[in-house]
């Protein structure tokens, strides 16, 4: 039988770059958007995502161990990279933390899915791309009407093949445009358009294109707040286990016979730290009214409650000997925060 502390460290390291995420996104409570930009390169990049990279280069905990190992193995594949931050998406959009909304559409090859697409004219009927675009222009002082192709330059002036007067702005009309085919004469409205992938040279036209949707995500901020409480208990336990305490179960039975839950409870050599925690929607004053309460049914164990930083409280932060106040500005502050408490 597996046991929880085995447990918690596989569902822990499963959501790694998950939880990156979330954290990033709790710390950045401004981000409304993740939002897509297709670069120079064409790719297709959502740069918020780039911390991840940033992380990597700061990367003190394990928590980012994986995705460094990650981003050493793929560097060189970039389309990796996007199937990645593909996947974290959905997966992000599946748990409804994300919301997606169409922005448009893109051309992508059919065969490789690459934006990387070079566009070709062509003739509908030869299929050559020596084709040109002529408009059809009537010369009202003479009545000429005819294709620009045939208009002469003298002199550096654009003269009327008919009259060979000058053309002045006034004096001509434009009555159409069309394409020509210099190499079988045929004349077309449209051109037909030929992609070519400059990754795995596919030829394809509209009819076979990927025609793909492009999305912008939306944070939704209350579903992330949910996720607030998890990530906050998972740093917990594992900061506590790296000071070699043992998670339990974080419930913890008082002189009263009653238990008390908390977010996180650790036991080493027989002494017992039960850890709670301000949750968005809680009121931090009535939270720690609750945890002085179970406190006092509770003298023989050593309780810390985690208040966010937006968190104003009326009562003195010395509040009882067993119970320590422990506040922090952002998530990431957490481990320090439990750290600095255990020492
Ligand atoms: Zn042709
Ligand atoms: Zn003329
Ligand atoms: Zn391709």
């Amino acid at each position: 039988m597996k046991t929880m502390e085995n447990d918690r460290e596989e569902t822990v390291k499963e959501r790694i770059s998950f939880i990156d995420i979330i954290k990033y996104l709790l710390k950045n409570k401004n981000i409304r958007y993740i939002e897509p930009e297709i670069n120079e390169l064409l790719e297709l990049r959502y740069p918020v995502l780039d911390f991840i990279q940033s992380l990597v280069k700061g990367g003190v905990t394990p928590y980012f161990e994986k995705v460094m190992s990650y981003l050493q193995k793929y560097t060189q594949l970039q389309s990796r990279m996007e199937e990645e931050v593909e996947d974290l998406l959905r997966e992000l959009t599946t748990r409804k933390i994300l919301r997606k909304v169409p922005l448009g559409k893109i051309v992508k090859c059919p065969e490789c899915k690459s934006l990387k697409i070079l566009n070709k004219y062509l003739c509908p009927r030869c299929s050559s791309d020596n084709i040109k675009h002529i408009y059809i222009f009537s010369h009202i002082p003479c009545g000429f009407t005819g294709s620009s192709s045939e208009l002469k330059t003298v002199n550096g002036k654009t003269v009327c093949p008919k009259c060979n007067k000058e053309l002045k702005e006034d004096e001509y009309t434009i009555r159409g445009d069309i394409f020509i085919c210099n190499d079988c004469g045929s004349t077309f409205a449209q051109p037909e358009i030929m992609h070519t992938c400059t990754k795995c040279h596919r030829q394809f036209t509209a009819k076979d294109a990927l025609y793909e949707d492009l999305y912008r995500y939306e944070i939704v901020v209350e579903e992330l707040n949910k996720y607030e409480y998890i990530v906050v208990r998972d740093l917990v336990g594992l900061t506590l286990q790296t000071h070699g305490y043992s998670i339990t179960e974080p419930k913890v039975r008082g002189l009263s016979g009653i238990e008390h839950e908390f977010l996180v409870v650790g036991v080493k050599d027989g002494k017992t730290i039960a850890i709670d925690f301000v949750r968005e929607d809680e009121d931090a004053d009535t939270k720690l009214m609750i945890v002085l309460g179970k406190a006092v049914d509770l003298p023989m164990v050593d309780i810390a409650i985690l208040v966010p930083g937006k968190f104003k409280l009326s009562r003195p932060s010395e509040v009882a000997t067993n119970v320590k106040i422990l506040r922090y500005k952002y998530i990431d502050e957490i481990e320090t925060v439990i750290s600095d408490y255990l020492k």
